[in-house]
């Protein structure tokens, strides 16, 4: 019969399990109790058994050839089933056992006794079982001797746990002191153990590293050799002091101290301080950690300069401005590099460009006496520099090395010093390079501090920001230079501007009074009634016209050349038909055109009738220079053609098209510039390279847009785009050419008199040949103003053509007694002037002339005015 499991079976097991005695035997002390219980009790076979899951265990046993049998078999599990003893005293009459294999087999058992076995925690491990190959019962007794025994037992294998539990706890105690004390050796901190005498018992290898001190160099020595002089001597009272009961400064808080290696170089720690409360033999132990603050010091002060590092700089680029226009920047720099290093006395400067000698921007004041301070004075103002390399100052600036030493006096690179210089201790010197080129130098002397290479690389910032101040105080130098330079080349260019428009209007008024009569006589050839000429020559009288009016637009174009470089170019926009002067253009152009034969076409009869705002002769020049460089650049045989189209947004453009030589694709980006001629200077096309230049510049002016597509040897089409004010659709009228002068109306009774005050005979002469043909009026010339001031008072003019320039008294002061003369004041005054420009004619009107009128003479405007004056009415 199996036994059954037991509640809690689970528990029980583990209980089993922690005993550690499962698969052990030879335990002395259990072999003697079964040995004992053997002899006393007479059996055969004694065991203490352990019921396991599977199996039992005989941890003890005596008689018996194997250490386990099955539980399934066991007699004990029985036991451990109802948890009570069991006595079976024969086997073979006991139906739970009588097939029990340990029956029917080995050993054969007949008799089986067994009480249950605890530990200290009521957990059922196994039991003290008697075993006998015979039947046997046990009297009462005997049963109560196998209990005690059991208990025995039991106290034997609680023992035996116990000990183990021990030997467990032994272990791990031992593993977390290895750790403490690794922890404790291995620590970033300093551990020191002291007793009450201040006598160190124990200290960790980094307090002992901290401090500089062999491993067990410090044991048993007294901490005060950790202090320096002044606190180790207090020590002993202040131990002394806490002992009998004075507050703590420091044990059981933490705080910086100062300690003292064995070097006996001071050094700064964080110190905590514990009392240990369970010293042996009574005696108080203290426990101190430490870390080391060298470097955190160290930090803290680095932080500290380079703040103030920053502050310098900082200062030196955002006040760069401020400090170089008042000349501060250099001092400042100086000033800052005492305060970083803590020096007496500093120097900068700047090693010129191409130069290896040293220009003094701001030194430290050591002068001692009055020919040195006047020396310093020289340096700083740069009437001195220096030039010797040998100095320690020359080994940086000429030889771009860094010199550190520590003891000036007795350096051996030190070159000589004048009497009285102040005594140096230490110094450093330091090369400002850009791009390895030395362009200038820091230096500083006298520190409380040791210079070192760490110094110089802490000052790094400082160099870098040195160097990019001198580059900036350069290139403001080079800049103020540039822009003097700049400003003197402006004047000069502004009073040659300026002395070549004075020469161009002196030379246009010089060309416009032999113009005058050029055309002047030109329009009387065409109209005199008297003696009217052949057909033929009245065409070259208008030939000579049309050119000679060109002639006086080339003037006016040469002196809008000039106002257009100087910058101020005016237009007076109206209302024009395209084909008026389209037409004219074309006109002008004809004779250019027939004589490099190019065939000019412009059909206005087939093209839209469109009215644009423009400056009439200005657009025409625009057109002029357009089609005089589609004849000029183009081939015999070849052909011009202008016309225009409207575009969808309301604009014309006008085309100027040529199948010339065109403009190589590669230039073409050069057109517009002025004077440059693409090539065309190699040729023998006569040309400035300013003409499309104008054109430009006055399409844009008049709000119209000039491009161009051109292929070499193919030829180039200018176009000319500007708004519609108007249009009609075309044409096909030619249009009607103006004749150029309006002949007078037939003579009137009434007689005018007319006084020239003109200087010039041809121009005197012009004028009469004009009234020569209308007997009613009267003309008198007179060369001096004063003279004909008199005239005038005598005969009382109905008008006065006054010439400006006079000889004596010219036409502005005539103009003045005339209207001062009660008699003359309201004489009709017409100003006749070579003076032609806009502001001359300002100025006359405002100056009290009648009229203006411009030489070469417009004869229809004189002669308009004469018509007005004749019907009496006013001319205005
Ligand atoms: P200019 O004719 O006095 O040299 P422009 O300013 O009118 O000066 O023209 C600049 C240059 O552009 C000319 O020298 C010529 O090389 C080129 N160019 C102008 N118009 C044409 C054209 N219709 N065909 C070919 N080349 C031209």
């Amino acid at each position: 019969m199996r036994p059954d499991i037991p509640q809690h079976e689970a528990e029980r097991l583990e209980a089993v399990q922690q005993t550690g005695l499962l698969g052990t035997t030879e335990h002395p002390e259990l072999d003697n109790l079964t040995d004992l219980v053997q002899q006393i009790f007479q059996v055969e076979m004694v065991a203490i058994s352990l019921v396991a899951e599977q199996h039992q265990w005989f941890c003890s046993s005596v008689g018996l050839h194997t250490s386990k049998t099955s539980r399934e078999i066991s007699f004990c599990g029985h036991v451990i089933a109802s948890g009570e003893s069991l006595y079976v005293p024969d086997t073979l009459s006991d139906p739970r056992f009588q097939h029990n294999p340990l029956v029917t087999g080995e050993p054969y058992l007949r008799s089986y006794a067994g009480q249950p076995l605890y530990d200290g925690q009521g957990h059922l491990l196994g039991t003290l079982c008697l075993l006998d190959t015979h039947p046997r019962t046990y009297s009462a007794s005997e049963q109560q001797q196998h209990a005690s025994f059991t208990r025995q037992a039991q106290a034997l294998v609680q023992r035996f746990l116990d000990q183990r539990q021990l030997a467990q706890e032994q272990q791990r105690y031992a593993g977390a002191l290895e750790r403490y004390r690794t922890i404790l050796e291995e620590a970033a901190a300093g551990v020191i153990r002291i007793n009450q005498d201040g006598i160190i018992l124990g200290v960790n290898r980094f307090a002992e590293k901290l401090f500089g001190y062999e491993p067990d160099e410090l044991l048993g020595q007294n901490v005060k050799v950790l202090m320096p002089g002044d606190i180790a001597s207090h020590h002993d009272d202040y131990l002394a002091a806490f002992l009998a009961g004075k507050p703590p400064s420091i044990i059981g808080k933490g705080r910086q101290v100062t300690g003292r290696d064995k070097q006996g170089h001071p050094i700064p720690v964080h110190l905590a301080v514990s009392r240990l409360s369970q010293a042996t033999n009574n005696e108080v132990e203290f426990i101190g950690v430490l870390s080391d603050l060298t470097d955190l010091i160290a930090t803290r002060e680095q932080l500290q300069q380079q703040s103030k590092l920053l502050e310098v700089l900082h200062k030196g680029l955002t006040d760069y401005h401020a400090l170089m226009s008042g000349n501060r920047l250099w001092r400042f720099l100086e000033e800052g590099l005492r305060t970083l290093t803590g020096s007496k006395y500093a120097l900068i400067g700047e090693v010129p460009e191409g130069s290896s000698s040293l220009k003094i921007h701001a030194i430290t004041d050591l002068s001692w006496d009055q020919s040195s301070r006047k020396l310093l004075a020289q340096l700083e103002s740069h009437q001195m520099l220096l030039h010797d390399p040998n100095t320690m100052l020359g080994q940086v600036f000429a030889g771009g090395k860094t010199v550190i030493t520590n003891d000036f006096p007795r350096d051996p690179r030190r070159g000589g010093q004048p009497a009285g210089h102040p005594a140096l201790t230490n110094y450093v010197g330091v090369p400002i390079k850009d791009e390895g080129r030395v362009i200038g130098m820091f230096a500083f002397a006298n520190s409380d501090e040791t210079f070192d290479e760490e110094l110089v690389a802490h000052l790094e910032p400082y160099t870098a920001t040195c160097a990019l101040l001198i580059k900036l105080y350069r290139q403001m130098h080079e800049r103020e230079q540039v822009l003097g330079e700049l400003a003197q080349e402006k004047e000069r260019a502004e009073r040659a501007s300026q002395a070549k428009n004075e020469f161009l209007s002196a030379m246009s008024h010089e060309l416009r009074t032999p113009l005058n009569s050029v055309l002047g006589y030109a329009q009387l050839m065409q109209n005199s009634k008297k003696h009217p000429l052949p057909e033929r020559q009245q065409q070259q009288a208008r030939q000579i016209y049309k050119s000679g009016e060109h002639l006086l637009s080339l003037i006016n174009e040469v002196l809008n050349l000039a106002k257009i470089e100087a910058g101020h170019v005016s237009v007076s926009m109206e209302p024009i038909w395209l084909h008026t002067v389209a037409d004219d253009a074309v006109q002008t152009m004809q004779t250019l055109a027939e004589q490099a034969d190019i065939r000019l076409i412009h059909q206005p009869e087939y093209l839209p009738q469109i009215q644009v705002s423009v400056d009439y002769t200005r657009f025409k020049q625009v057109l002029i220079n357009l089609l005089s460089n589609a004849i000029k650049y183009n081939q015999p045989g070849g052909e011009v053609e202008l016309k225009w189209q409207t575009d969808v947004d309301e604009q014309v453009t006008l085309v100027v098209r040529d199948t010339g030589i065109g403009i190589p694709a590669a230039r073409q980006a050069e057109l517009f510039q002025p004077f440059n001629r693409l090539g065309a200077e190699n040729t023998a096309i006569e040309g400035t390279g300013v003409g499309l230049a104008i054109t430009r510049t006055l399409v844009e002016q008049m709000e119209g847009e000039l491009t161009f597509q051109s292929e070499e040897g193919t030829g180039s089409t200018f176009s000319v785009s500007l708004p519609i004010l108007e249009s009609r659709g075309t044409t096909s009228a030619n249009f009607v050419e103006q004749p150029i002068a309006q002949p007078l109306p037939e003579p009137n009774s009434l007689t005018l008199q007319i006084l020239y005050i003109e200087d010039n005979p041809a121009n005197q002469q012009l004028m009469q040949d004009i009234f020569a043909d209308y007997p009613q009026i009267h003309l008198t010339c007179t060369h001096d103003a004063k003279i004909g001031l008199a005239l005038a008072r005598e005969h009382q003019p109905d008008l006065i053509l006054l010439d400006i320039n006079l000889p004596g008294l010219d036409g502005y002061g005539a103009l003045k007694l005339a209207r001062q003369d009660p008699k003359l004041q309201h004489t009709r005054i017409a100003a006749l002037s070579a003076n032609a420009l806009a502001k001359d004619q300002r100025k006359g009107l405002a100056a009290g002339f009648d009229h203006y009128l411009t030489k070469p003479l417009d004869v229809n405007e004189l002669l308009t005015i004469v018509q007005q004056l004749e019907q009496g009415c006013d001319p205005e």
